[in-house]
């Protein structure tokens, strides 16, 4: 039986581990702290139901829908609340519902009427050459205009990305928008394609959803999966050497003591900024790896009896673009208005993001500071009357990988790790897109590759075989 070293308890390696060990490999994996799931961290304290990470996750895929089937976690599953799809954007110190429709579009107080007037226009603006690289910033000013970037583009790239829309690229970050605009030259026009073809094919609903204790059940089914003895926790990988003979050789460090062990097959499935640290023997060439921002972010979870909140919170929550400079919060999530049982009964639970790319420095300052600062912006935009009576900051002092211009050299890069020797595997949120599910998917795909892989190797030693060699 091949044996299988896996770096990262995250959902791409625990992803990995699972498929792995369903299809007969062996697999270990090693984490290097004391928790499985990576960012994906939930935990209930005092009655409160608080997401350290990952707050909600959509169901986007066939593969997602059969792995929580053999996992039995389709009972678990919580959909978000209807109200979700109401959000609100920051405007004139206002929270404002963002147009659901373009009847909504057109009269919605979010936008003047000249910038209305110059969405008109997108279906004409000339696409841009497929082979220039543009920033999400200056695609979105160039077909939708500087307005509706402020107040509809900007904060949802901090919101989803934590990121800098003048440094994120549109091929790399958006890539279904930057598709609309090649095929069919214009956003506008894409969008009413491909409602058309939906009249014949529909698309699947893509509800967004959550697990009854929150995200983190996810990893823990994963990992009850495997033989308990599958999962080392506090254990870093420090290296991973290569040869002939072994053919993997991975150095470890737990309890004080650095240890290895031999592997047929090695995948790693760490953040890039980790990956980036880990010795590969012999050496190869990682600079554009190491060059990706990973931007602090603070998440503030804060909550409050029921009254203390004027706002009726019916929706997923409030973003705050950075042009409305009087405010210094990312946004804010309306969590007990998301799922139920986030509260004890007749209180709320909101949960405010600081930092990203736009005020690193901010997701690094002390609790009692954080705490200032958003009830602060709260006050104001949601009409909270303070103190809290529940508190909770986590903080991230590395998050999101940043897709930023020049993101091409970091994937040719990752290809050309996997491909410089045999049996070296990658799988993680830096590939293929940032949410939980893309992650996932990288880890299932990367499991794929390693059985193709053995199947070749094996197919290979028997033609050896056969042929006498
Ligand atoms: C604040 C925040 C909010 C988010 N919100 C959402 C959301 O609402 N919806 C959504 O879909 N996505 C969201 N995301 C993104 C999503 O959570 C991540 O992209 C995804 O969970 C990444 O999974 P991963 O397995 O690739 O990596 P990770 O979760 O980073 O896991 C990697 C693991 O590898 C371990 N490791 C690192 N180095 C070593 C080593 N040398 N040896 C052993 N182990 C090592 C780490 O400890 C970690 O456990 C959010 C992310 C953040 C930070």
């Amino acid at each position: 039986m091949a044996s299988v070293g896996i770096i990262g308890a995250g959902i791409a390696g625990l992803a990995a581990a699972y498929e792995l060990h369903r299809r007969g490999l062996e697999v270990t994996v090693f984490e290097a702290s004391d928790r499985i799931g990576g960012f994906i961290q939930s935990e209930r304290i005092d009655g409160f139901l608080v997401e350290h990470g990952p707050q909600t996750l959509q169901r986007t895929s066939a593969d997602l829908e059969e792995l929580l089937r053999r996992v039995d976690l389709e009972d678990a599953c919580i959909p978000a609340h209807p109200v979700a799809s109401k959000r609100f954007v920051v405007r004139g110190g206002q929270p404002i519902p963002l147009p659901r429709s373009p009847r909504e579009l057109l009269r919605t107080p979010l936008l003047s009427p000249r910038a209305r007037l110059r969405l008109l226009a997108e279906p004409f603006i000339v696409r841009s050459h497929r082979g220039t690289e543009e920033s999400v910033a200056r695609f979105a000013r160039r077909r939708l205009g500087l307005e509706v970037f402020d107040y509809l583009v900007e904060p949802f790239v901090a919101g989803i990305f934590a990121g800098d829309p003048e440094r994120l690229s549109i091929r790399h970050a958006f890539p279904k928008l930057f598709e609309l605009e090649q095929e069919y030259g214009s956003l506008f026009w894409g969008l009413i394609r491909d409602r058309m073809k939906q009249r014949h094919h529909p698309a699947p609903h893509r509800p967004m959803f959550s697990f009854i204790e929150g995200l983190h059940m996810l990893p823990r089914a994963l990992a009850e999966h495997l033989p308990s003895h599958a999962i080392l926790r506090k254990a870093e990988v420090l290296a991973v050497r290569w040869d002939e003979k072994n053919p993997w050789t991975l150095s470890f460090r737990a309890n004080g003591r650095v240890s290895t062990r031999f592997f047929d097959i090695i995948l790693c499935a760490t953040s890039l900024h980790r990956m980036a640290k880990i010795r590969i023997l012999p050496p190869l060439e990682r600079h554009p790896l190491e060059t990706v921002a990973h931007p602090p972010i603070a998440l503030v979870a804060l909550g409050f009896r029921r009254e203390q909140v004027a706002h009726p919170l019916d929706g997923f929550g409030l973003l705050v673009p950075a042009v409305e400079r009087e405010f210094q919060i990312l946004g804010t999530l309306f969590s007990s208005s998301l799922f139920p049982d986030r509260a004890p009964e007749g209180h709320v639970l909101l949960t405010t993001f600081v930092g990203g790319m736009r005020h690193p420095e901010l997701a690094l300052l002390p609790d009692e500071q954080l705490e200032a600062l958003v009830l602060q912006d709260l006050r104001r935009l949601l009409g909270i009357t303070p103190p809290p009576v529940f508190r909770h900051v986590w903080r991230w002092e590395r998050s999101i990988p940043q897709y930023q211009l020049g993101y091409d050299a970091v994937i040719a890069c990752a290809r050309d790790v996997e491909m410089s020797r045999p049996g070296l595997f990658l799988a993680g949120n830096y590939l293929e897109g940032i949410s939980v599910v893309d992650a996932l998917h990288t880890g299932l795909k990367a499991a794929r590759r390693i059985i193709q892989h053995l199947r070749e190797e094996a197919a290979g030693g028997l033609a050896k075989l056969l042929l006498g060699d």
